[in-house]
């Protein structure tokens, strides 16, 4: 257990990484020339583009406090804009035929539930960005003190990230998201916050990319809270790149598609379907605490009682436990072998 949970935890730190340090030495190449150049055509004269430069590294690496209306700007367009784009890819007619081979549920959720869930996003959006304007307020005021603060995160000469700062920025911001999304994952899952809150995330028992931040407001203050609880080890560019990567990252294990092949691609699908299993952004908690979807556990009595709670919660939101990779035809395929013994 301990090597396949190192091997998830290095892959998973190394993807995040990877992605981090590719945008970054894009963005770095980009940076003095004002940015990508995004060529676009004039309508009618064809040979001539209109002077329009994509400034990556500023957007997505900057150290100073923003107006409350670009923050606003910023964090609505984010996720009007990728939450729209794989909504219309994945789940409209007739492009989504290309994707229906990896939709994991066959079945497409139903439009009223899509309705609501983009207002529940956007209002989790609005949430957010009230966070951040807030978290701009105590850095433009020195609020908090940066007597604690870790030198290795701060940007050097001229806001330029190096190697070492995006290094440790990676691994911190992967340990960091990856412990409080678990944690506070698993406190909603107890019973009075399940059913008072936590329920409306999980009507969305067939996931979509809209599911992904459909939260009762109160699970959404949680979920953007490891944002803000950020600010007294990490300077602001670092508060506020966590702030777009978590209204970003929910795309992935809500976009409903994936490789049974490859775990991390099902992973909070599963926890859509079967509820009370796989809680962490990644597998690497879920496998530490014992807590990730194994059909071959379930027999056991820990694994039994969270199966009749996950049999509960699910009843909460009119679903049932679904079929779909092996689950209860194993859990019952198990105790039948046991009973027969
Ligand atoms: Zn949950
Ligand atoms: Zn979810």
């Amino acid at each position: 257990m301990l090597t396949s949970t190192t091997c998830k935890l290095t892959t998973m730190g190394l993807g995040m990484f990877g992605i981090i340090a590719v945008v970054g030495y894009v963005g770095t190449l980009y940076r003095e020339s004002g940015g990508i150049p995004l060529n676009i055509p004039y309508a009618g004269n064809g040979t001539d583009s209109l002077p329009v430069k994509l400034q990556l590294y500023e957007t997505l690496i900057y150290d100073k406090p923003c107006s409350w209306r670009s923050i606003l700007l910023e964090n609505y367009t984010l996720w009007f804009v990728l939450y729209s784009l794989a909504h219309l890819a994945m789940y409209v007619e007739p492009q989504r035929k290309l994707f229906r081979p990896f939709k994991l549920n066959k079945m497409y959720p139903k439009y009223e539930l899509i309705v609501k869930e983009f207002f529940r996003s956007a209002r989790g959006v609005m949430i957010a960005s009230a966070l951040e304007v807030g978290v701009n307020h105590v850095y433009s005021n020195h609020l908090v003190s940066d007597r604690w603060r870790w030198s290795y995160l701060e940007l050097g000469e001229g806001g330029v990230i190096d190697f070492k700062c995006l290094l440790c920025a990676g691994v911190f911001a992967y340990l960091w998201g990856d412990a409080h999304f678990y944690w506070t994952h698993r406190w909603l899952h107890t019973k009075w916050l399940y059913k008072n809150v936590h329920k409306i995330h999980h009507e969305s028992f067939n996931p979509d990319p809209w599911s992904g931040l459909s939260m009762h407001w109160f699970e959404s203050a949680v979920y953007f809270s490891s944002a803000p609880l950020m600010c007294m080890f990490a300077p602001l560019w670092m508060v506020r790149f966590t702030f777009k990567g978590l209204l970003v990252f929910p795309l992935e294990g809500h976009s409903g598609h994936g490789s049974w092949a490859l775990e991390d691609t099902w992973n909070h699908y599963i926890h859509h379907s079967k509820f009370n299993w796989n809680y962490g952004s990644s597998p690497t908690w879920d496998h530490i605490m014992g807590t990730n979807y194994d059909p071959s556990k379930i027999s056991g009595m820990l694994a039994k009682e969270r199966y009749a709670e996950s049999i509960a919660q699910a009843k909460l939101v009119g679903a049932t436990i679904s079929d779909d990779l092996k689950g209860i035809a194993e859990y019952k395929s198990v105790a039948e072998t046991k009973k027969s013994r």
